[in-house]
C-alpha cells in the first residue's frame, strides 16, 4: 500500500536540545495511527513539521508525496488539521462557518453533507459561541473536513470530553476512516488509541520506542494475561505446568501468562475432567495503558 507519510531519519533541534532524535515513521493511506508519547517526547515537534509548520534540522519528510518545506498552496488543500484549541467565528452559525470554509478551497465538499458526517445538521443554526464543547470539536472537525482533505492531522480530538461525547467522537472518526481519509492521531487516552488506532508508534525522548498494533505492542513488552478463578477447598491439585499464585486477601487463584491458549487449555480441561467449575472465572488482556506505561517507562531504543 502506498505511504501517505513517509519519514526517514527525522532529527529537529531547539539550540544544543535535540528534540527529535532520527525518527522514522510510515502511515499507509486510509490508516488511522496514533502517535502516542508522553508531555516533551517530541510528538507536537514531529508532527508540526510533517504539517509543514516546523523547519527540520535533518532527515527525508515526504506527506502525501511532496516535501513539506517546500510544499505548494494545492498540498494544504490536500491535508485536514484539527488542532486542540477551536478556531471557528464564535458569532457564525455551524452552517455559515462551514460554508464560508469551503469558499478557501478549489473543490471543497458539500457543506451540507460535512455538518451531516459530523452530526450537527440539528445544530447548525445555531451560533458557535452557544454550541457545547462536543459540538465544538464536531464543527472544528468540519471545518478540517470540507476540503475534502486526503489526510487529517488530529490533535488530542477528545481532551476534556465527557464519557458518551468521547464515544460519540469515536464514531466519528471512525466515519473518516469510511471516507477513505488516512488520520494521525495524537492523544494521551490509550483506551481512545486502542479503540480508533490501526497501529500505534509510541515515541520517548525523541526517539521511537515501539510500533506496531496494541497486541504487537503488548508482545514486545512481554506483557501477562491474568487468568483469575475462585478455587474450592476440595478440588485436586491442578495441571503443575500452570504457575499458580494466590491472592491472601480474596482467595483467587492467579496465573500471570504470556502462553494464554495452551494455560487457558490447561486449566479447562483439567477442570473438566475433575468435574470442577471453576467459579468466577476471568481472563484479562493486559490493557494498552498497562504496555504503555512499561514502554515509556523503559525508555528509548526499540
Ligand atoms: P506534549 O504531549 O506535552 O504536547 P510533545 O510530545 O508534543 O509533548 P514537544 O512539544 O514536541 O513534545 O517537545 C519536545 C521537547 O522539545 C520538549 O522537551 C520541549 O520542551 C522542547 N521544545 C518544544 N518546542 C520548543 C521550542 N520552541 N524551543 C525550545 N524547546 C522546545
Amino acid at each position: 500500500m502506498q505511504s501517505a507519510i513517509e519519514v526517514r531519519g527525522l532529527v529537529k533541534r531547539y539550540g544544543e536540545f535535540e528534540a527529535v532524535k532520527g525518527i522514522d515513521l510510515d502511515v499507509a493511506q486510509g490508516e488511522i495511527l496514533a502517535f502516542l508519547g508522553p508531555n516533551g517526547a517530541g510528538k507536537t515537534t514531529s508532527i508540526e513539521i510533517l504539517e509543514g509548520f516546523r523547519d527540520r534540522d535533518a532527515g527525508e519528510v515526504h506527506v502525501l508525496g511532496v516535501d513539506p518545506e517546500k510544499a505548494p498552496l494545492s498540498w494544504r488543500e490536500r491535508i485536514g488539521i484539527v488542532l486542540q484549541e477551536s478556531e471557528a467565528d464564535s458569532v457564525l452559525t455551524a452552517r455559515e462557518a462551514v460554508t464560508m470554509q469551503a469558499g478557501y478551497y478549489t473543490a471543497p465538499r458539500n457543506p451540507e453533507e460535512v455538518l451531516e458526517i459530523v452530526g450537527l445538521t440539528d445544530s447548525a443554526d445555531v451560533r458557535n459561541r452557544k454550541l457545547s464543547g462536543g459540538q465544538k470539536r464536531r464543527l472544528d472537525l468540519a471545518m478540517a473536513l470540507v476540503g475534502d482533505p486526503e489526510l487529517v492531522f488530529l490533535d488530542e480530538p477528545t481532551t476534556g470530553f465527557d464519557p458518551s461525547a468521547r464515544r460519540e467522537s469515536w464514531e466519528m472518526i471512525e466515519s473518516l476512516r469510511q471516507l477513505g481519509n488516512t488520520v494521525l492521531l495524537t492523544t494521551h487516552y490509550m483506551d481512545e488509541a486502542e479503540h480508533l488506532a490501526d497501529r500505534i508508534v509510541v515515541i520517548g525522548g525523541g526517539e521511537i520506542v515501539a510500533r506496531g498494533t496494541a497486541d504487537e505492542l503488548a508482545e514486545q513488552v512481554d506483557a501477562t494475561t491474568r487468568i483469575t478463578w475462585k478455587p474450592t477447598p476440595s478440588e485436586p491439585a491442578p495441571p503443575s505446568l500452570l504457575p499458580i499464585t494466590r491472592d491472601n486477601v480474596t482467595g483467587m487463584a492467579i496465573v500471570e501468562t504470556t502462553h494464554v491458549m495452551a494455560h487457558l487449555h490447561a486449566l479447562t480441561s483439567w477442570a473438566i475432567e475433575n468435574s470442577i467449575d471453576l467459579a468466577e472465572l476471568n481472563v484479562a488482556r493486559p490493557t494498552l495503558e498497562d504496555v504503555y506505561l512499561r514502554l515509556t517507562d523503559s525508555g528509548g531504543g526499540e
